[in-house]
């Protein structure tokens, strides 16, 4: 029998490896009471073990976006003088200098688990980081490293800090388990750029298993067997063939056009966070994006990132994506995502609340900062502006008005941009759907956001585990609301398309193909497979499926007939 581990399911994947296991050893720290004359000494040695380790940061090599976000986050910390400022402040108290580290560490990292904010929590992780490393260079050691890596490894570890992954030696990972972690931790985040399978929050991964166990991970059912016996052995290879086998077929179909037996053709985009996202979309298959959510570079950097700063990354996928279209959502803050720079009104509701384009309207400077950089991207290539959480044709029409005086200002400096630039909106509100016939006068394209559209129809909270259950899409209210929104686009002879987390089930493409969606926007390695569904259907097919699906009146039925096609 093998023993069986569950974990939060942070990427999805199968892997059979071998553990190498990462815990870190604990650090003693040296405690003492300074004479007032060692105070200055032990003051430069925290700022030296402060400039040494930002030098060795500067100098890591750098393969992917997310290693530099993560370094550029740590550098910014590292930069912040209220980290140094606390501990001179304890030395100057006559504490020692690894004592004062360590003690200003756990007090920012115990306030920031206290946060409601996962996000935030999740932050107090590097400042652990950080406070480990420069421990280590206060005492003048090295930490155990990740690379080289054996072959086939899958790393287990109590808790993997960013700059634990960002100095992996990814080529031979397989797959993380860990102890601590959330979804929206960089690990998390790391893993599912690279494709490989982690699992999170498995309390004590990190004690069961020993360096070399042999390990399955099964991250679509989140479980992790050590030391499997071989009849699950045998499955799981038998399972990895079938993986790899559908992913070579699916090889040959990624970069093929999404065009049904009948000859209708549609769009397949990616989803993206940032430019390494749109790098592993385009290998994919992806037809252009269809959602940037730009929230990331303002979450992910220590100040409301400034017009070059977006523009320089705007400008990089235009050009990564030579004439596809790059569609760029403007800032979605708020709800659940919160910046670590800027403190958010505490909020009844914050889901009701103060968000996305409602921020805007009130901070004016942030959104036309933003749309500046969006527009002088435009000059590149094909960029399109999506607004998130819109309501009403008012907040279409003070959007134009914005923009023009944005434009306006472009040109009277002579700036280029695309004085045509399309503007769609995300239908996600129930608000939105009912009045989507008029709505869809002033914009050029819808893009359904169903992660929120779910929600707010039903009226079931997308985060609340004890109503998951509730959660779900495929409820007939969702579906028809859906119908309504691609009809409402087509009668006034505009497209519709979707970057909810619905466009990349793939159960559910024959559904929304008959429905008459346009465009589809998915995580990137879901692009070939509903290529390869829409390329093996007919749209008459389609249609009909979606007609007899439309009329049943419950999620049940309706899910049997998806389970069953
Ligand atoms: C959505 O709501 O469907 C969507 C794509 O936006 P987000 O998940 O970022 O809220
Ligand atoms: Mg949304």
């Amino acid at each position: 029998m093998s023993t069986i581990k569950t974990g939060i399911i942070a990427s999805e994947g199968i892997a059979i490896g071998r553990a190498y296991l990462f815990v870190k050893e604990k650090l003693e720290v040296d405690t003492r009471i300074l004479e007032d004359g060692e105070i200055e000494g032990e003051v430069a040695k925290i700022q030296k073990a402060i400039a040494d380790y930002s030098k060795d940061l500067e100098n890591m090599e750098v393969s992917t976006e997310t290693q530099q976000e993560v370094i550029n986050a740590h550098l910014g910390m590292l930069d912040d003088p209220f980290l140094v400022d606390t501990v001179k402040n304890k030395i100057e108290n006559n504490i020692n200098a690894e004592k004062a580290l360590h003690d200003s560490i756990n007090e920012m990292v115990t306030m920031m688990q206290s946060l409601d904010d996962e996000y935030l929590r999740e932050r107090a992780t590097d400042y652990k980081d950080i406070g480990e490393r420069l421990l280590y260079k206060l005492q003048g050691r090295e930490p155990k490293k990740l690379s080289p890596l054996p072959k086939d490894t899958i790393v287990v570890s109590d808790e993997l800090t960013p700059t634990d992954t960002s100095a992996m030696d990814k080529d031979n990972v397989l797959g993380f388990a860990m102890d601590n972690g959330g979804k929206t931790a960089h690990t998390s985040i790391i893993a599912q750029t690279l494709g490989i399978p982690a699992l999170v929050g498995m309390k004590d991964v990190s004690v069961s298993v020993k360096d070399n166990d042999l390990l399955i991970m099964d991250t679509f059912e989140g479980k992790l067997y050590i030391n499997p016996d071989e009849d699950t052995l045998n499955i799981y290879r038998e399972k990895m063939e079938q993986i790899l086998a559908e992913k070579e077929r699916l090889e040959a179909v990624k970069f093929e056009k999404a065009i049904t037996k009948d000859n209708h053709q549609v769009e397949i985009a990616c989803n993206i966070g940032n430019i390494e996202d749109l790098k592993l979309g385009l290998a994919n298959g992806a037809e252009g994006v269809g959602l940037f959510r730009t929230e990331f570079l303002y979450m992910e950097n220590n100040h409301f990132p400034t017009e070059e700063e977006q523009f320089s990354v705007y400008k990089k996928a235009v050009e990564l994506l030579e004439d596809k279209p790059l569609i760029i959502r403007t800032l979605d803050i708020g709800g659940d995502k919160s910046l670590s720079y800027f403190k958010f009104p505490e909020e009844e509701n914050p889901f009701l609340g103060w968000r996305a384009l409602r921020i805007c309207f009130d901070m004016l400077d942030v959104f036309k900062t933003q749309l500046k950089a969006i527009l002088r991207a435009s000059a590149f290539g094909k960029v399109r502006i999506l607004l998130p959480m819109v309501i009403s044709v008012e907040e279409i029409k003070k959007v134009r008005e914005i923009l023009e005086e944005v434009k306006n200002d472009l040109k009277a400096k002579e700036i280029d941009f695309d004085t045509n630039i399309e503007i769609g909106i995300m239908v996600e509100t129930p608000a939105s759907v009912i009045v989507a016939e008029d709505l869809i006068k002033y914009v050029d394209y819808f893009s359904i956001g169903t992660n929120d559209l779910t929600q707010y129809v039903l009226a079931v909270d997308r985060g609340n585990e004890k109503i998951s259950k509730l959660y779900n899409t495929y409820n007939p209210a969702v579906l028809r609301s859906i119908k309504k929104v691609i009809d409402a686009a087509h009668k006034a002879d505009k497209w519709a398309g979707m970057c909810g987390g619905f466009a990349g089930d793939t159960k559910a493409t024959k559904l929304l193909l008959g429905m008459g969606l346009d465009e589809f926007s998915a995580p990137a390695a879901n692009i070939p497979k509903i290529k390869d569904i829409i390329i093996n259907t007919t749209l008459e097919e389609a249609s009909e499926f979606s007609e007899e699906i439309l009329k049943l009146e419950t999620t049940t039925e309706i899910e049997e007939v998806i389970n069953n096609q």
